[in-house]
């Protein structure tokens, strides 16, 4: 029987104990305060940052939400979060992306500074996270690992199929399963057969945006699925990239499209916030 992985309950979960974690850290006089940073007003970026914003309000994290017209300047733009970044109320600075086309995303993630990166994009925070150091995690990849702890799903000496390799989702996903000594395997849009790899997968992560990719034929018989994928079907519903449906069958643990991954990847923003503003308690 396939069990249904509940990233919804499993985020829920986390964030009562990270409210306790917060109310003990304002009880020594630190109160963790986020940065969300709105360029524009694209629909699907503002209903996330309201999430955002709301998750903060849920555990006690002071948060802030700045908003710019999609005319401002580059420059601008760094000179804002140069001033976040002095900013002592502030541990941690999220830009929504996508950013309008002047805006170099590399720039803004570079301008962070590595300790308020609560997202874990800067180059200097990635480079720990290979390098096997404490850091901020990307939070999606973060998640997935942290769902996959709650089910007590074993990683090591497991072989871990990635679809997908952007710098945000798959690249840092499969980086954190090998550090968590799982055998990882890698595929993309110029992968030849890649039903072959993923049928070998005992977890496999599916991060394309792209419905119906992954069906019952590309997997084993058991395998944990995980369907990070976000795409609007024809009647506007949200669905991942796994047949979902056709999967379960056929799939030991599956996560659902809503209401698996994407729970997750909003509550480890709040788990790295909280982790910046211990590190000033650390630092004191
Ligand atoms: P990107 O578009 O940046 O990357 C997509 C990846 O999929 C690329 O590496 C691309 O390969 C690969 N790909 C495209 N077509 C195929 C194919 N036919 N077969 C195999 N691989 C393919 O997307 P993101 O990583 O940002 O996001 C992926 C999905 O996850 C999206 O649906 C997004 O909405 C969702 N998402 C969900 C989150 C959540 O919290 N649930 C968080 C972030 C993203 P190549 O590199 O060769 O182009």
């Amino acid at each position: 029987m396939v069990k249904l992985i509940d990233g919804k309950a499993i985020a829920a979960s986390k964030r009562k104990e990270m409210k306790l974690k917060v109310d003990e850290l304002k009880g020594k006089g630190v109160n963790p305060g986020l940065a969300v940073l709105l360029i524009g007003n694209h629909p699907a970026s503002i209903s996330y940052v309201k999430g955002k914003i709301r998750d903060c309000e849920e555990v006690g994290i002071h948060s802030e939400l700045l908003r710019y017209p999609d005319t401002i300047s580059e420059d601008e733009l760094l000179s804002e979060i140069e001033k976040l970044n002095q900013n002592e109320s502030i541990h941690g600075i999220l830009v929504q992306l996508p950013l309008p086309k002047q805006i170099s995303e590399r720039k803004v993630i570079e301008t962070i500074a590595p300790e308020k990166d609560v997202d874990g994009f800067h180059p200097l925070n990635l480079g720990k996270m290979l390098t096997g150091q404490d850091t901020f995690l990307p939070c999606t990849p973060f998640g997935i690992i942290e769902m996959l702890k709650s089910e007590n799903i074993e990683i090591a000496g497991k072989h871990v199929v990635i679809v997908g390799r952007s710098n945000i989702v798959g690249k840092p996903a499969g980086q954190l399963f090998l550090n968590l000594d799982a055998t990882v395997t890698y595929c993309h849009s110029k992968t030849p057969s890649l039903s072959e790899h993923t049928k070998q997968a005992d977890i496999l992560v599916v991060a394309v945006g792209r419905e119906n990719l992954i069906g019952a034929d590309d997997v084993k018989k058991g395998a944990v699925v995980i369907d990070v994928g976000m795409n609007r079907n024809d009647k506007g519903k949200l669905v991942g990239d796994v047949s979902f449906d056709s999967v379960k069958e056929i799939a030991g643990y599956i996560t659902p499209v809503p209401g698996g991954v994407g729970p997750m990847t909003r509550t480890m923003l709040l788990e790295n916030t909280i982790k910046s503003a211990l590190m000033e308690i650390g630092g004191k």
